[in-house]
């Protein structure tokens, strides 16, 4: 099990305080906090051996090149991706969806269609938009049941043979809700259809094994995993990433290159145009060894007591309403309270220290869906505390007190 007193002195922000008040930080879906180790291997590689990679035969370039490609196996090894080369580096999440979706029309012609949820994040919503209109594919959603589950039987009725992308969050940032992704896969690939995956709120939280997914692409953010931000990772299987047209042109990303014609180097650097975030690369293999340390396991476990607890607790709020208050779901709680702007809310609780999301979570179609301009959303990591929880709703009562 954890030892909460010790992971929580591995983290040095959560000693300070906000508005005078400990902080108490529960805005882990829009970015997790950083450990002592990755922090100190951001200051290492810029103090000891910064130099751009892949190319010098100086000493200090291949030191730098050796740490960030061991970061990728780390990486690797961590989503149980078959091949390093299959796992890309990016920008973060966003870049990941992007670097398929734009390449996506050697998969996706036009009169196809393209499968999202009602419950995805506007980036994995808007490059699929795009290349709809690009290529004159049509959109589908999977609607959302009222508990913010997926309904599962209008997803079998909209494949077909026209089918061509599933796109799917692993977990929904705007209500924790985790969703089937095997079974929709294993349904997508029935009508030969090809499944991104979205694992930015997944990654982190629990184990993901790509493999046992049988995920054709599958996206993640480092920054939400106690990652640096800039950082991401896009892992595809094999013949599709070389299917797959590079994202973007540039350095790196070559074999050879004349006026005439160019030719792409292989994976993974087809994919990694120009110098990468080297330093984000590095400080990503750092968290994942942290993580690895802690146990996915564990954090699974406690990060589950602490939604259940912030469940119980939250609900004796008079006229709350949580969304997507389901078994299955990761640690994050999105809820209202009676006809209370969420907003305002946030601000009262942001005064005692506590940090909450407030608004539509980058998920408007979600809000939409539920008829409501927005929610509060208090999203927890494997270094809160049951004690936190009760700061924040004994807060929450507070405000709800002065704005009703
Ligand atoms: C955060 C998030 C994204 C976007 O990730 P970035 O790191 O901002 O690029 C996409 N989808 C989900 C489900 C998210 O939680």
């Amino acid at each position: 099990m954890l030892d909460i007193a010790k992971v929580r002195a591995q983290f040095p922000i959560l000693k300070r305080e906000v508005n005078g008040k400990p902080l108490v930080y529960f805005d882990n879906a829009a970015t997790s906090q950083k450990p002592q180790v990755v922090i100190d291997a951001i200051v290492d590689y810029y103090s000891n051996y910064n130099a751009n990679i892949h190319r010098g035969v100086h000493a200090l370039s291949q030191e730098a090149t050796d740490v960030y490609e061991a970061a990728r196996e780390n990486v690797r090894a961590f989503f149980n991706i078959p091949l390093a080369k299959q796992t890309l580096f990016t920008s973060g999440n966003t870049h990941s969806i992007n670097a398929v979706a734009s390449g996506a029309h050697v998969f996706v012609k036009e009169g196809d269609e393209v499968i999202v949820s009602a419950v995805e994040h506007h980036s994995n919503i808007v490059p699929w938009q795009m290349l709809c209109e690009r290529v004159g594919a049509h959109l589908k959603v999977i609607p959302v049941l009222d508990n913010g589950t997926l309904d599962m039987d209008a997803y079998q009725q909209l494949l077909n043979d026209k089918t061509a992308f599933v796109v799917v969050n692993h977990v929904s940032n705007a209500l924790g809700v985790t969703n089937p992704v095997a079974e929709i896969i294993k349904r997508a690939h029935a009508v030969n259809a090809l499944v991104l995956i979205d694992g930015a709120q997944s990654c982190g939280h629990m184990k993901v094994d790509v493999q046992a997914l049988d995920a054709d692409f599958y996206t993640m953010s480092g920054h939400k995993m106690c990652g640096p931000t800039g950082i991401g990772i896009l892992y595809g299987k094999e013949h599709l990433l070389n299917e797959l047209p590079p994202y973007q042109g540039g350095g790196e990303m070559i074999d050879q290159v004349s006026f005439e014609k160019t030719t792409y180097a292989g994976l993974p650097h087809k994919f990694e145009a120009g110098t990468p975030n080297i330093c984000g690369g590095i400080a990503l293999g750092a968290a994942v060894d942290y993580l690895n340390e802690v146990g996915m396991d564990n954090i699974a476990a406690y990060e589950h007591e602490l939604l259940v607890y912030g469940t119980e607790q939250l609900k004796k709020i008079d006229g709350i309403t949580i969304y997507g208050d389901v078994p299955d779901k990761a640690a994050v709680i999105s809820f209202n309270v009676s006809s209370i702007h969420p907003y305002d809310i946030g601000t009262i609780v942001d005064k005692l220290g506590i940090a909450v999301r407030t608004g539509h979570h980058c998920a408007q179609p979600v809000m939409t869906r539920f008829n409501i301009p927005g929610t509060v959303r208090a999203s927890f990591a494997f270094y809160n505390t049951k004690e936190e929880i009760d700061v924040m709703v004994q807060a929450m009562q507070r405000a709800v007190m002065m704005l009703s």
